[in-house]
């Protein structure tokens, strides 16, 4: 994959990620228990899961690109903005997000592959899929990572 990172012409963002402009006052989480399953299809309970680095001691702190990127997936699940943003590289990040279309129902993740290119740069091949309106999505992404100063971030993603 190309470096993608650096100016705004080159940011890919997803079509299923681009957001409207967030409304003043949106909810900005969705509740979900924390023994409920991990939206990221882990089978593990969201808060032994991803939610471990939505907040609390570990927040932000994904050990690796692909489990960023799959905290970031349930991030999208649950609305969680703050977290996206916070992951996501101030490169390419956008200035705000929008909550979820009314009706969006993500469905599930796949991860295809988790590569490193250096112990500071990787990428994470997935698909996700999401139904609106009685209409079946997939997105299918090759996403590049970024670790600075111990943290991964999100930089850009590719479309398949
Ligand atoms: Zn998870």
């Amino acid at each position: 994959m190309s470096n993608g990172r650096g100016g705004t012409a080159q940011r890919e963002i997803p079509q299923a990620y681009q957001r409207r402009a967030v409304p003043e006052n949106a909810a900005m989480t969705t509740p979900l228990a924390p023994d409920s399953a991990c939206p990221c299809g882990s089978a593990h309970p969201l808060s032994a899961c991803c939610g471990r680095y939505h907040a609390g001691p570990l927040a932000g702190q994904a050990p690796t690109a692909e489990t960023l990127m799959r905290s970031r997936y349930s991030a999208f699940v649950l609305d969680r903005l703050d977290y996206l943003l916070s992951t996501w590289h101030p490169s390419t990040r956008p200035a705000t997000l929008a909550p979820n279309e009314p009706g969006l129902r993500w469905l599930g993740l796949t991860v295809r592959h988790h590569r490193l290119h250096d112990p500071d740069h990787a990428e994470v091949s997935f698909v996700a899929r999401s139904k609106l309106g009685g209409r079946a999505h997939r997105l299918e992404e090759v996403s590049q990572f970024v670790r600075e100063d111990g943290r991964w971030h999100y930089v850009t993603g590719v479309l398949r």
